[in-house]
């Protein structure tokens, strides 16, 4: 069986730190590597709406800035099909399927469902306007995430590991279809990050997720001016007032940050008192090495992380109908691929009336004899 990867953003603002280290980074190895046979990559305009109906003016705006972030972080439109969920109807056709192989109940126990519902202030028992209910299409999300994924028949899905109960829902949602009706889809494997503080690279803010919703993040087209005021301003250890005390590493931001992004070679470049992190870490842990040095090293990593980003972002901004062009053009074959997937799933549910001429034979034959 051959290897597809499919992945992909809600165009709900730019891309950031956590999306870069939680699953662009490892696309952008994959389609280098090589080795698989496709590899998908989209925009979720329609699951971005799933929270922002009555903002689409955000999504609009927001799709062109996902795909200038995938651009300038090195996704080869040569290499991957780029996307836009609205623009392929048939992953609309196959959620309204699965969702009758799903129950409320399976839907109410996903836990990253439920974590974003409170992060939003949808409320279970609102009753009147003030209060904001779950809005149908939020809550069901997770089926319209399997069928993005199933439409491809994708393999491998690389991802953060807020995913991970999504992955594990649409492999339910497979084996489902595949018992109910035959052998047509195909359960996916998750693809985290091996770096485990990647997998859900925290905020600025030290809360537990770098997310646009709660705005603690750092973007891939900051300017090297607002990089370094975020960085500057982050949470450290609230134990560590002055140089001289011993200071905690662990939920640290700035470490959490260097564990994500820094590397060796780092440290001849840029700060020659030390050969690796763990050095630094145990310094820091004896007492005497200050934030700001420690920020300032993470600054200049960054930067020489984000430099060729914000490079190719800036080239790629000059001619914007060339990406909307990519676009388009990846949806066409995106949809002929659904399409192909969407056939087949209509034919093992047998709802292929017009085309079986074995059942309209059936059919006659029966009436006729009545
Ligand atoms: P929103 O708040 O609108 O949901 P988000 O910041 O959570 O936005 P998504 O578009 O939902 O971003 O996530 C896209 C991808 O990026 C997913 O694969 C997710 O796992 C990954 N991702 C998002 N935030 C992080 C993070 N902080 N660390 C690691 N991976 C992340
Ligand atoms: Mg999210």
């Amino acid at each position: 069986m051959g290897r597809i990867i499919l992945t992909g953003d809600r165009p709900t603002g730019r891309l950031h730190l956590g999306h870069y280290v939680g699953s662009l980074r490892n696309r952008v190895l994959l389609q280098d590597e090589g080795n698989y046979d496709r590899m998908f990559v989209f925009i979720a305009d329609v699951q971005a709406l799933t929270d922002n109906a009555d903002n689409p003016e955000k999504v609009r705006q927001n799709i062109i800035e996902v795909a200038l972030d995938y651009l300038s972080c090195g996704l080869d439109p040569s290499k991957v099909t780029l996307f836009i969920q609205s623009q392929v109807p048939e992953l609309h056709e196959m959620t309204q399927f699965f969702s009758n192989l799903v129950t409320v109940q399976r839907l109410q126990r996903n836990p990253t469902v439920k974590a974003e519902m409170a992060m939003r202030g949808f409320h279970e028992g609102a009753e009147n306007d003030n209060q904001r209910g779950i809005p149908v299409g939020f809550f069901t999300y997770p089926i319209s995430q399997a069928a993005d994924i199933c439409a491809f028949k994708s393999t491998t899905v690389p991802v953060g590991d807020d995913q991970e109960p999504m992955i594990e829902q649409c492999r339910e949602i497979v084996r489902s279809f595949n018992a109910t009706y035959g052998p047509v889809l195909v359960e996916p494997e998750i693809l985290l990050p091996s770096n485990l503080v990647c997998r859900r690279l925290p905020g600025t803010d030290g809360k537990a997720k770098m997310s646009k919703s709660l705005g603690n993040c750092i973007y891939l087209s900051d300017d090297p001016k607002e990089m370094e005021r975020k960085v500057k301003s982050m949470f450290t250890d609230p134990g560590h007032l002055r140089v001289e005390d011993p200071g905690k590493v662990e939920g640290n931001t700035v470490f959490t940050y260097l564990d994500a992004f820094c590397e060796d070679a780092d440290f001849a470049a840029w700060w020659p008192d030390y050969t690796c992190l763990d050095e630094v870490k145990d310094h820091y842990r004896r007492g005497g090495l200050g934030d700001m040095k420690c920020k300032k090293f993470l600054i200049n990593v960054l930067n020489d992380r984000l430099a060729p980003i914000r490079a190719r972002r800036h080239a790629y901004e000059q001619d914007i109908p060339a990406v909307y062009d990519i676009l388009k053009k990846g949806s066409e074959a995106a949809r002929a691929v659904a399409a192909a997937t969407l056939h087949e799933m209509k034919d093992a549910m047998k709802i292929n009336y017009f085309d079986d001429a074995a059942l309209i034979a059936e059919q006659a034959a029966k009436y006729r004899s009545l």
